[in-house]
């Protein structure tokens, strides 16, 4: 059974859906691959590299498209591949569900689309495959690399003999699995950290990684709700968003660096930083919104872009941070992927290691493949968010 890759390549996307280790991962489970030719470049990954592997070389996402049972990709594909789909096909990536436009035509093909953003996260056998949490982590790290890069003074507090230079005050605004990296990060690099999130139970583990936790009011009722939610984000009241609003406006008057992380599945990012926040902030402090590619929690940011407002704040619209670091990025994606197709395939029907008994098990009674699919049989199966 053939695997094949298509090349997300372009200005704003760097990673590649699988790596030559991956392609060796699964040749030992009896697939062979096709890549699009120039697929891994930018992540440092050679057509040689996947020759040598084991994968055959095409010179176009159709020819991909046609050799291949399965499509593997980082976004969604591009329309002339999903023109070429086939029924039965099955396509697996990060398609970015509840915003894409070409699902009908997923569906018209009678191809199964797996989209990788909606893995059931809690279960544990679905951990090795959560690509959300493997590229939040890595952004997570380099939003703050990226902020002290922007930043004009050091992080950590030095001694020195013209001076003592004071550290840079952080605030994150997001505690999921990016905003615990940043905190971390910021703290190694020696900065004084503060975070808040809507999820109270993030309180814990911000102060777990020396951050001071910024309190936001709550009623009794929406800390219920908060409980209630299992752990993922809830729906404000408006008291609640004025209370955070104020919060947020006080710490940002004080800090140097703010990375904003909050997001909200299948949904606009929540507007956590205003004009007038903004208006309040020091010359020279650095905000990293790394919603920006989906609403932005920082009123004026803009995707791909830094700008600078009137006052000196600089504000980078951080769309796809995963993609920055493309080679660690595109090897957690790949095995996260290599641990979902594995789970596509059908225990062997023979002893005979020799023959080639793969065969898909395509099965939407699954926890894991019914909770990813968007298009089976014809059908658009997303819920409405
Ligand atoms: P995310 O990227 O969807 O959002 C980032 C953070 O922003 C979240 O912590 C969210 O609560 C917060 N947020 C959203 N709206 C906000 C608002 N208006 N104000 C302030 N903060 C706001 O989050 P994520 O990193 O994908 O994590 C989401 C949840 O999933 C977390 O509770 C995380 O612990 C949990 N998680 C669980 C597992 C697991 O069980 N294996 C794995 C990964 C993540």
């Amino acid at each position: 059974m053939k695997i094949g890759v298509i090349s997300a390549y372009s200005e704003s996307e760097s990673r590649v859906a699988l790596t030559p280790d991956a392609v060796k991962k699964l040749s030992k489970l009896g697939f062979e691959v096709v890549i699009q030719s120039g697929a891994g470049q930018a992540a440092y990954y050679a057509d040689e590299m996947y020759q040598a592997a084991g994968a055959d070389i095409a010179s176009s996402s159709t020819e991909v498209v046609t050799q291949s049972q399965i499509i593997t990709t980082v976004n969604d594909l591009p329309t002339e591949a999903i023109n070429g789909l086939s029924s039965g096909q099955i396509v697996i990536g990060m398609l970015d569900p509840y915003r894409n436009t070409q699902l009908d035509t997923y569906a018209a093909k009678g191809a199964t689309a797996f989209a990788m953003e909606l893995l059931p996260r809690t279960l544990s056998r679905a951990q090795n495959m959560d690509v959300l949490s493997s590229q939040a982590n890595l952004a997570g790290y380099k939003a703050v690399l990226l902020a002290a890069n922007e930043y004009s003074r050091p992080f950590p507090m030095f001694m020195t003999s013209a001076g003592t230079v004071k550290p840079a005050k952080v605030v994150i605004l997001g505690v999921g699995v990016a905003g615990l990296q940043a905190i971390a990060t910021a703290k190694r690099l020696g900065a004084v950290v503060e975070a808040s999130d809507l999820r109270p139970t993030a309180r814990e583990q911000v102060e777990s990684l020396g951050g001071k936790w910024l309190d936001v009011p709550m009623s009794a009722e929406e800390a219920e709700t908060a409980k209630s939610t299992g752990g993922y984000a809830w729906t404000p009241s408006e008291q609640y968003i004025k209370d955070q609003a104020a919060v947020v406006d006080k710490a940002l008057s004080n800090a140097d660096i703010v990375i904003t992380t909050a997001q909200i599945p299948g949904r606009n990012a929540p507007r956590l930083v205003h004009q007038s926040t903004l208006a309040k902030m020091k010359a020279g402090s650095v905000l990293i919104d790394m919603a920006a590619g989906t609403g932005g929690n920082v009123e004026g940011s803009v995707p791909d872009e830094t700008i600078m407002t009137a006052n000196g704040v600089r504000i980078v619209g951080a769309a796809n941070i995963p993609s920055q670091l493309a080679a660690q990025s595109s090897d957690l994606y790949a095995n996260n992927l290599v641990n979902f197709i594995t789970t596509l395939i059908a225990p062997a029907t023979t002893d005979d290691a020799s023959a080639n008994t793969l065969a898909l098990n395509i099965d939407m009674e699954d926890e894991i493949q019914g909770a990813l699919a968007v298009t089976h049989e014809n059908q658009v199966r997303l819920a409405k968010c």
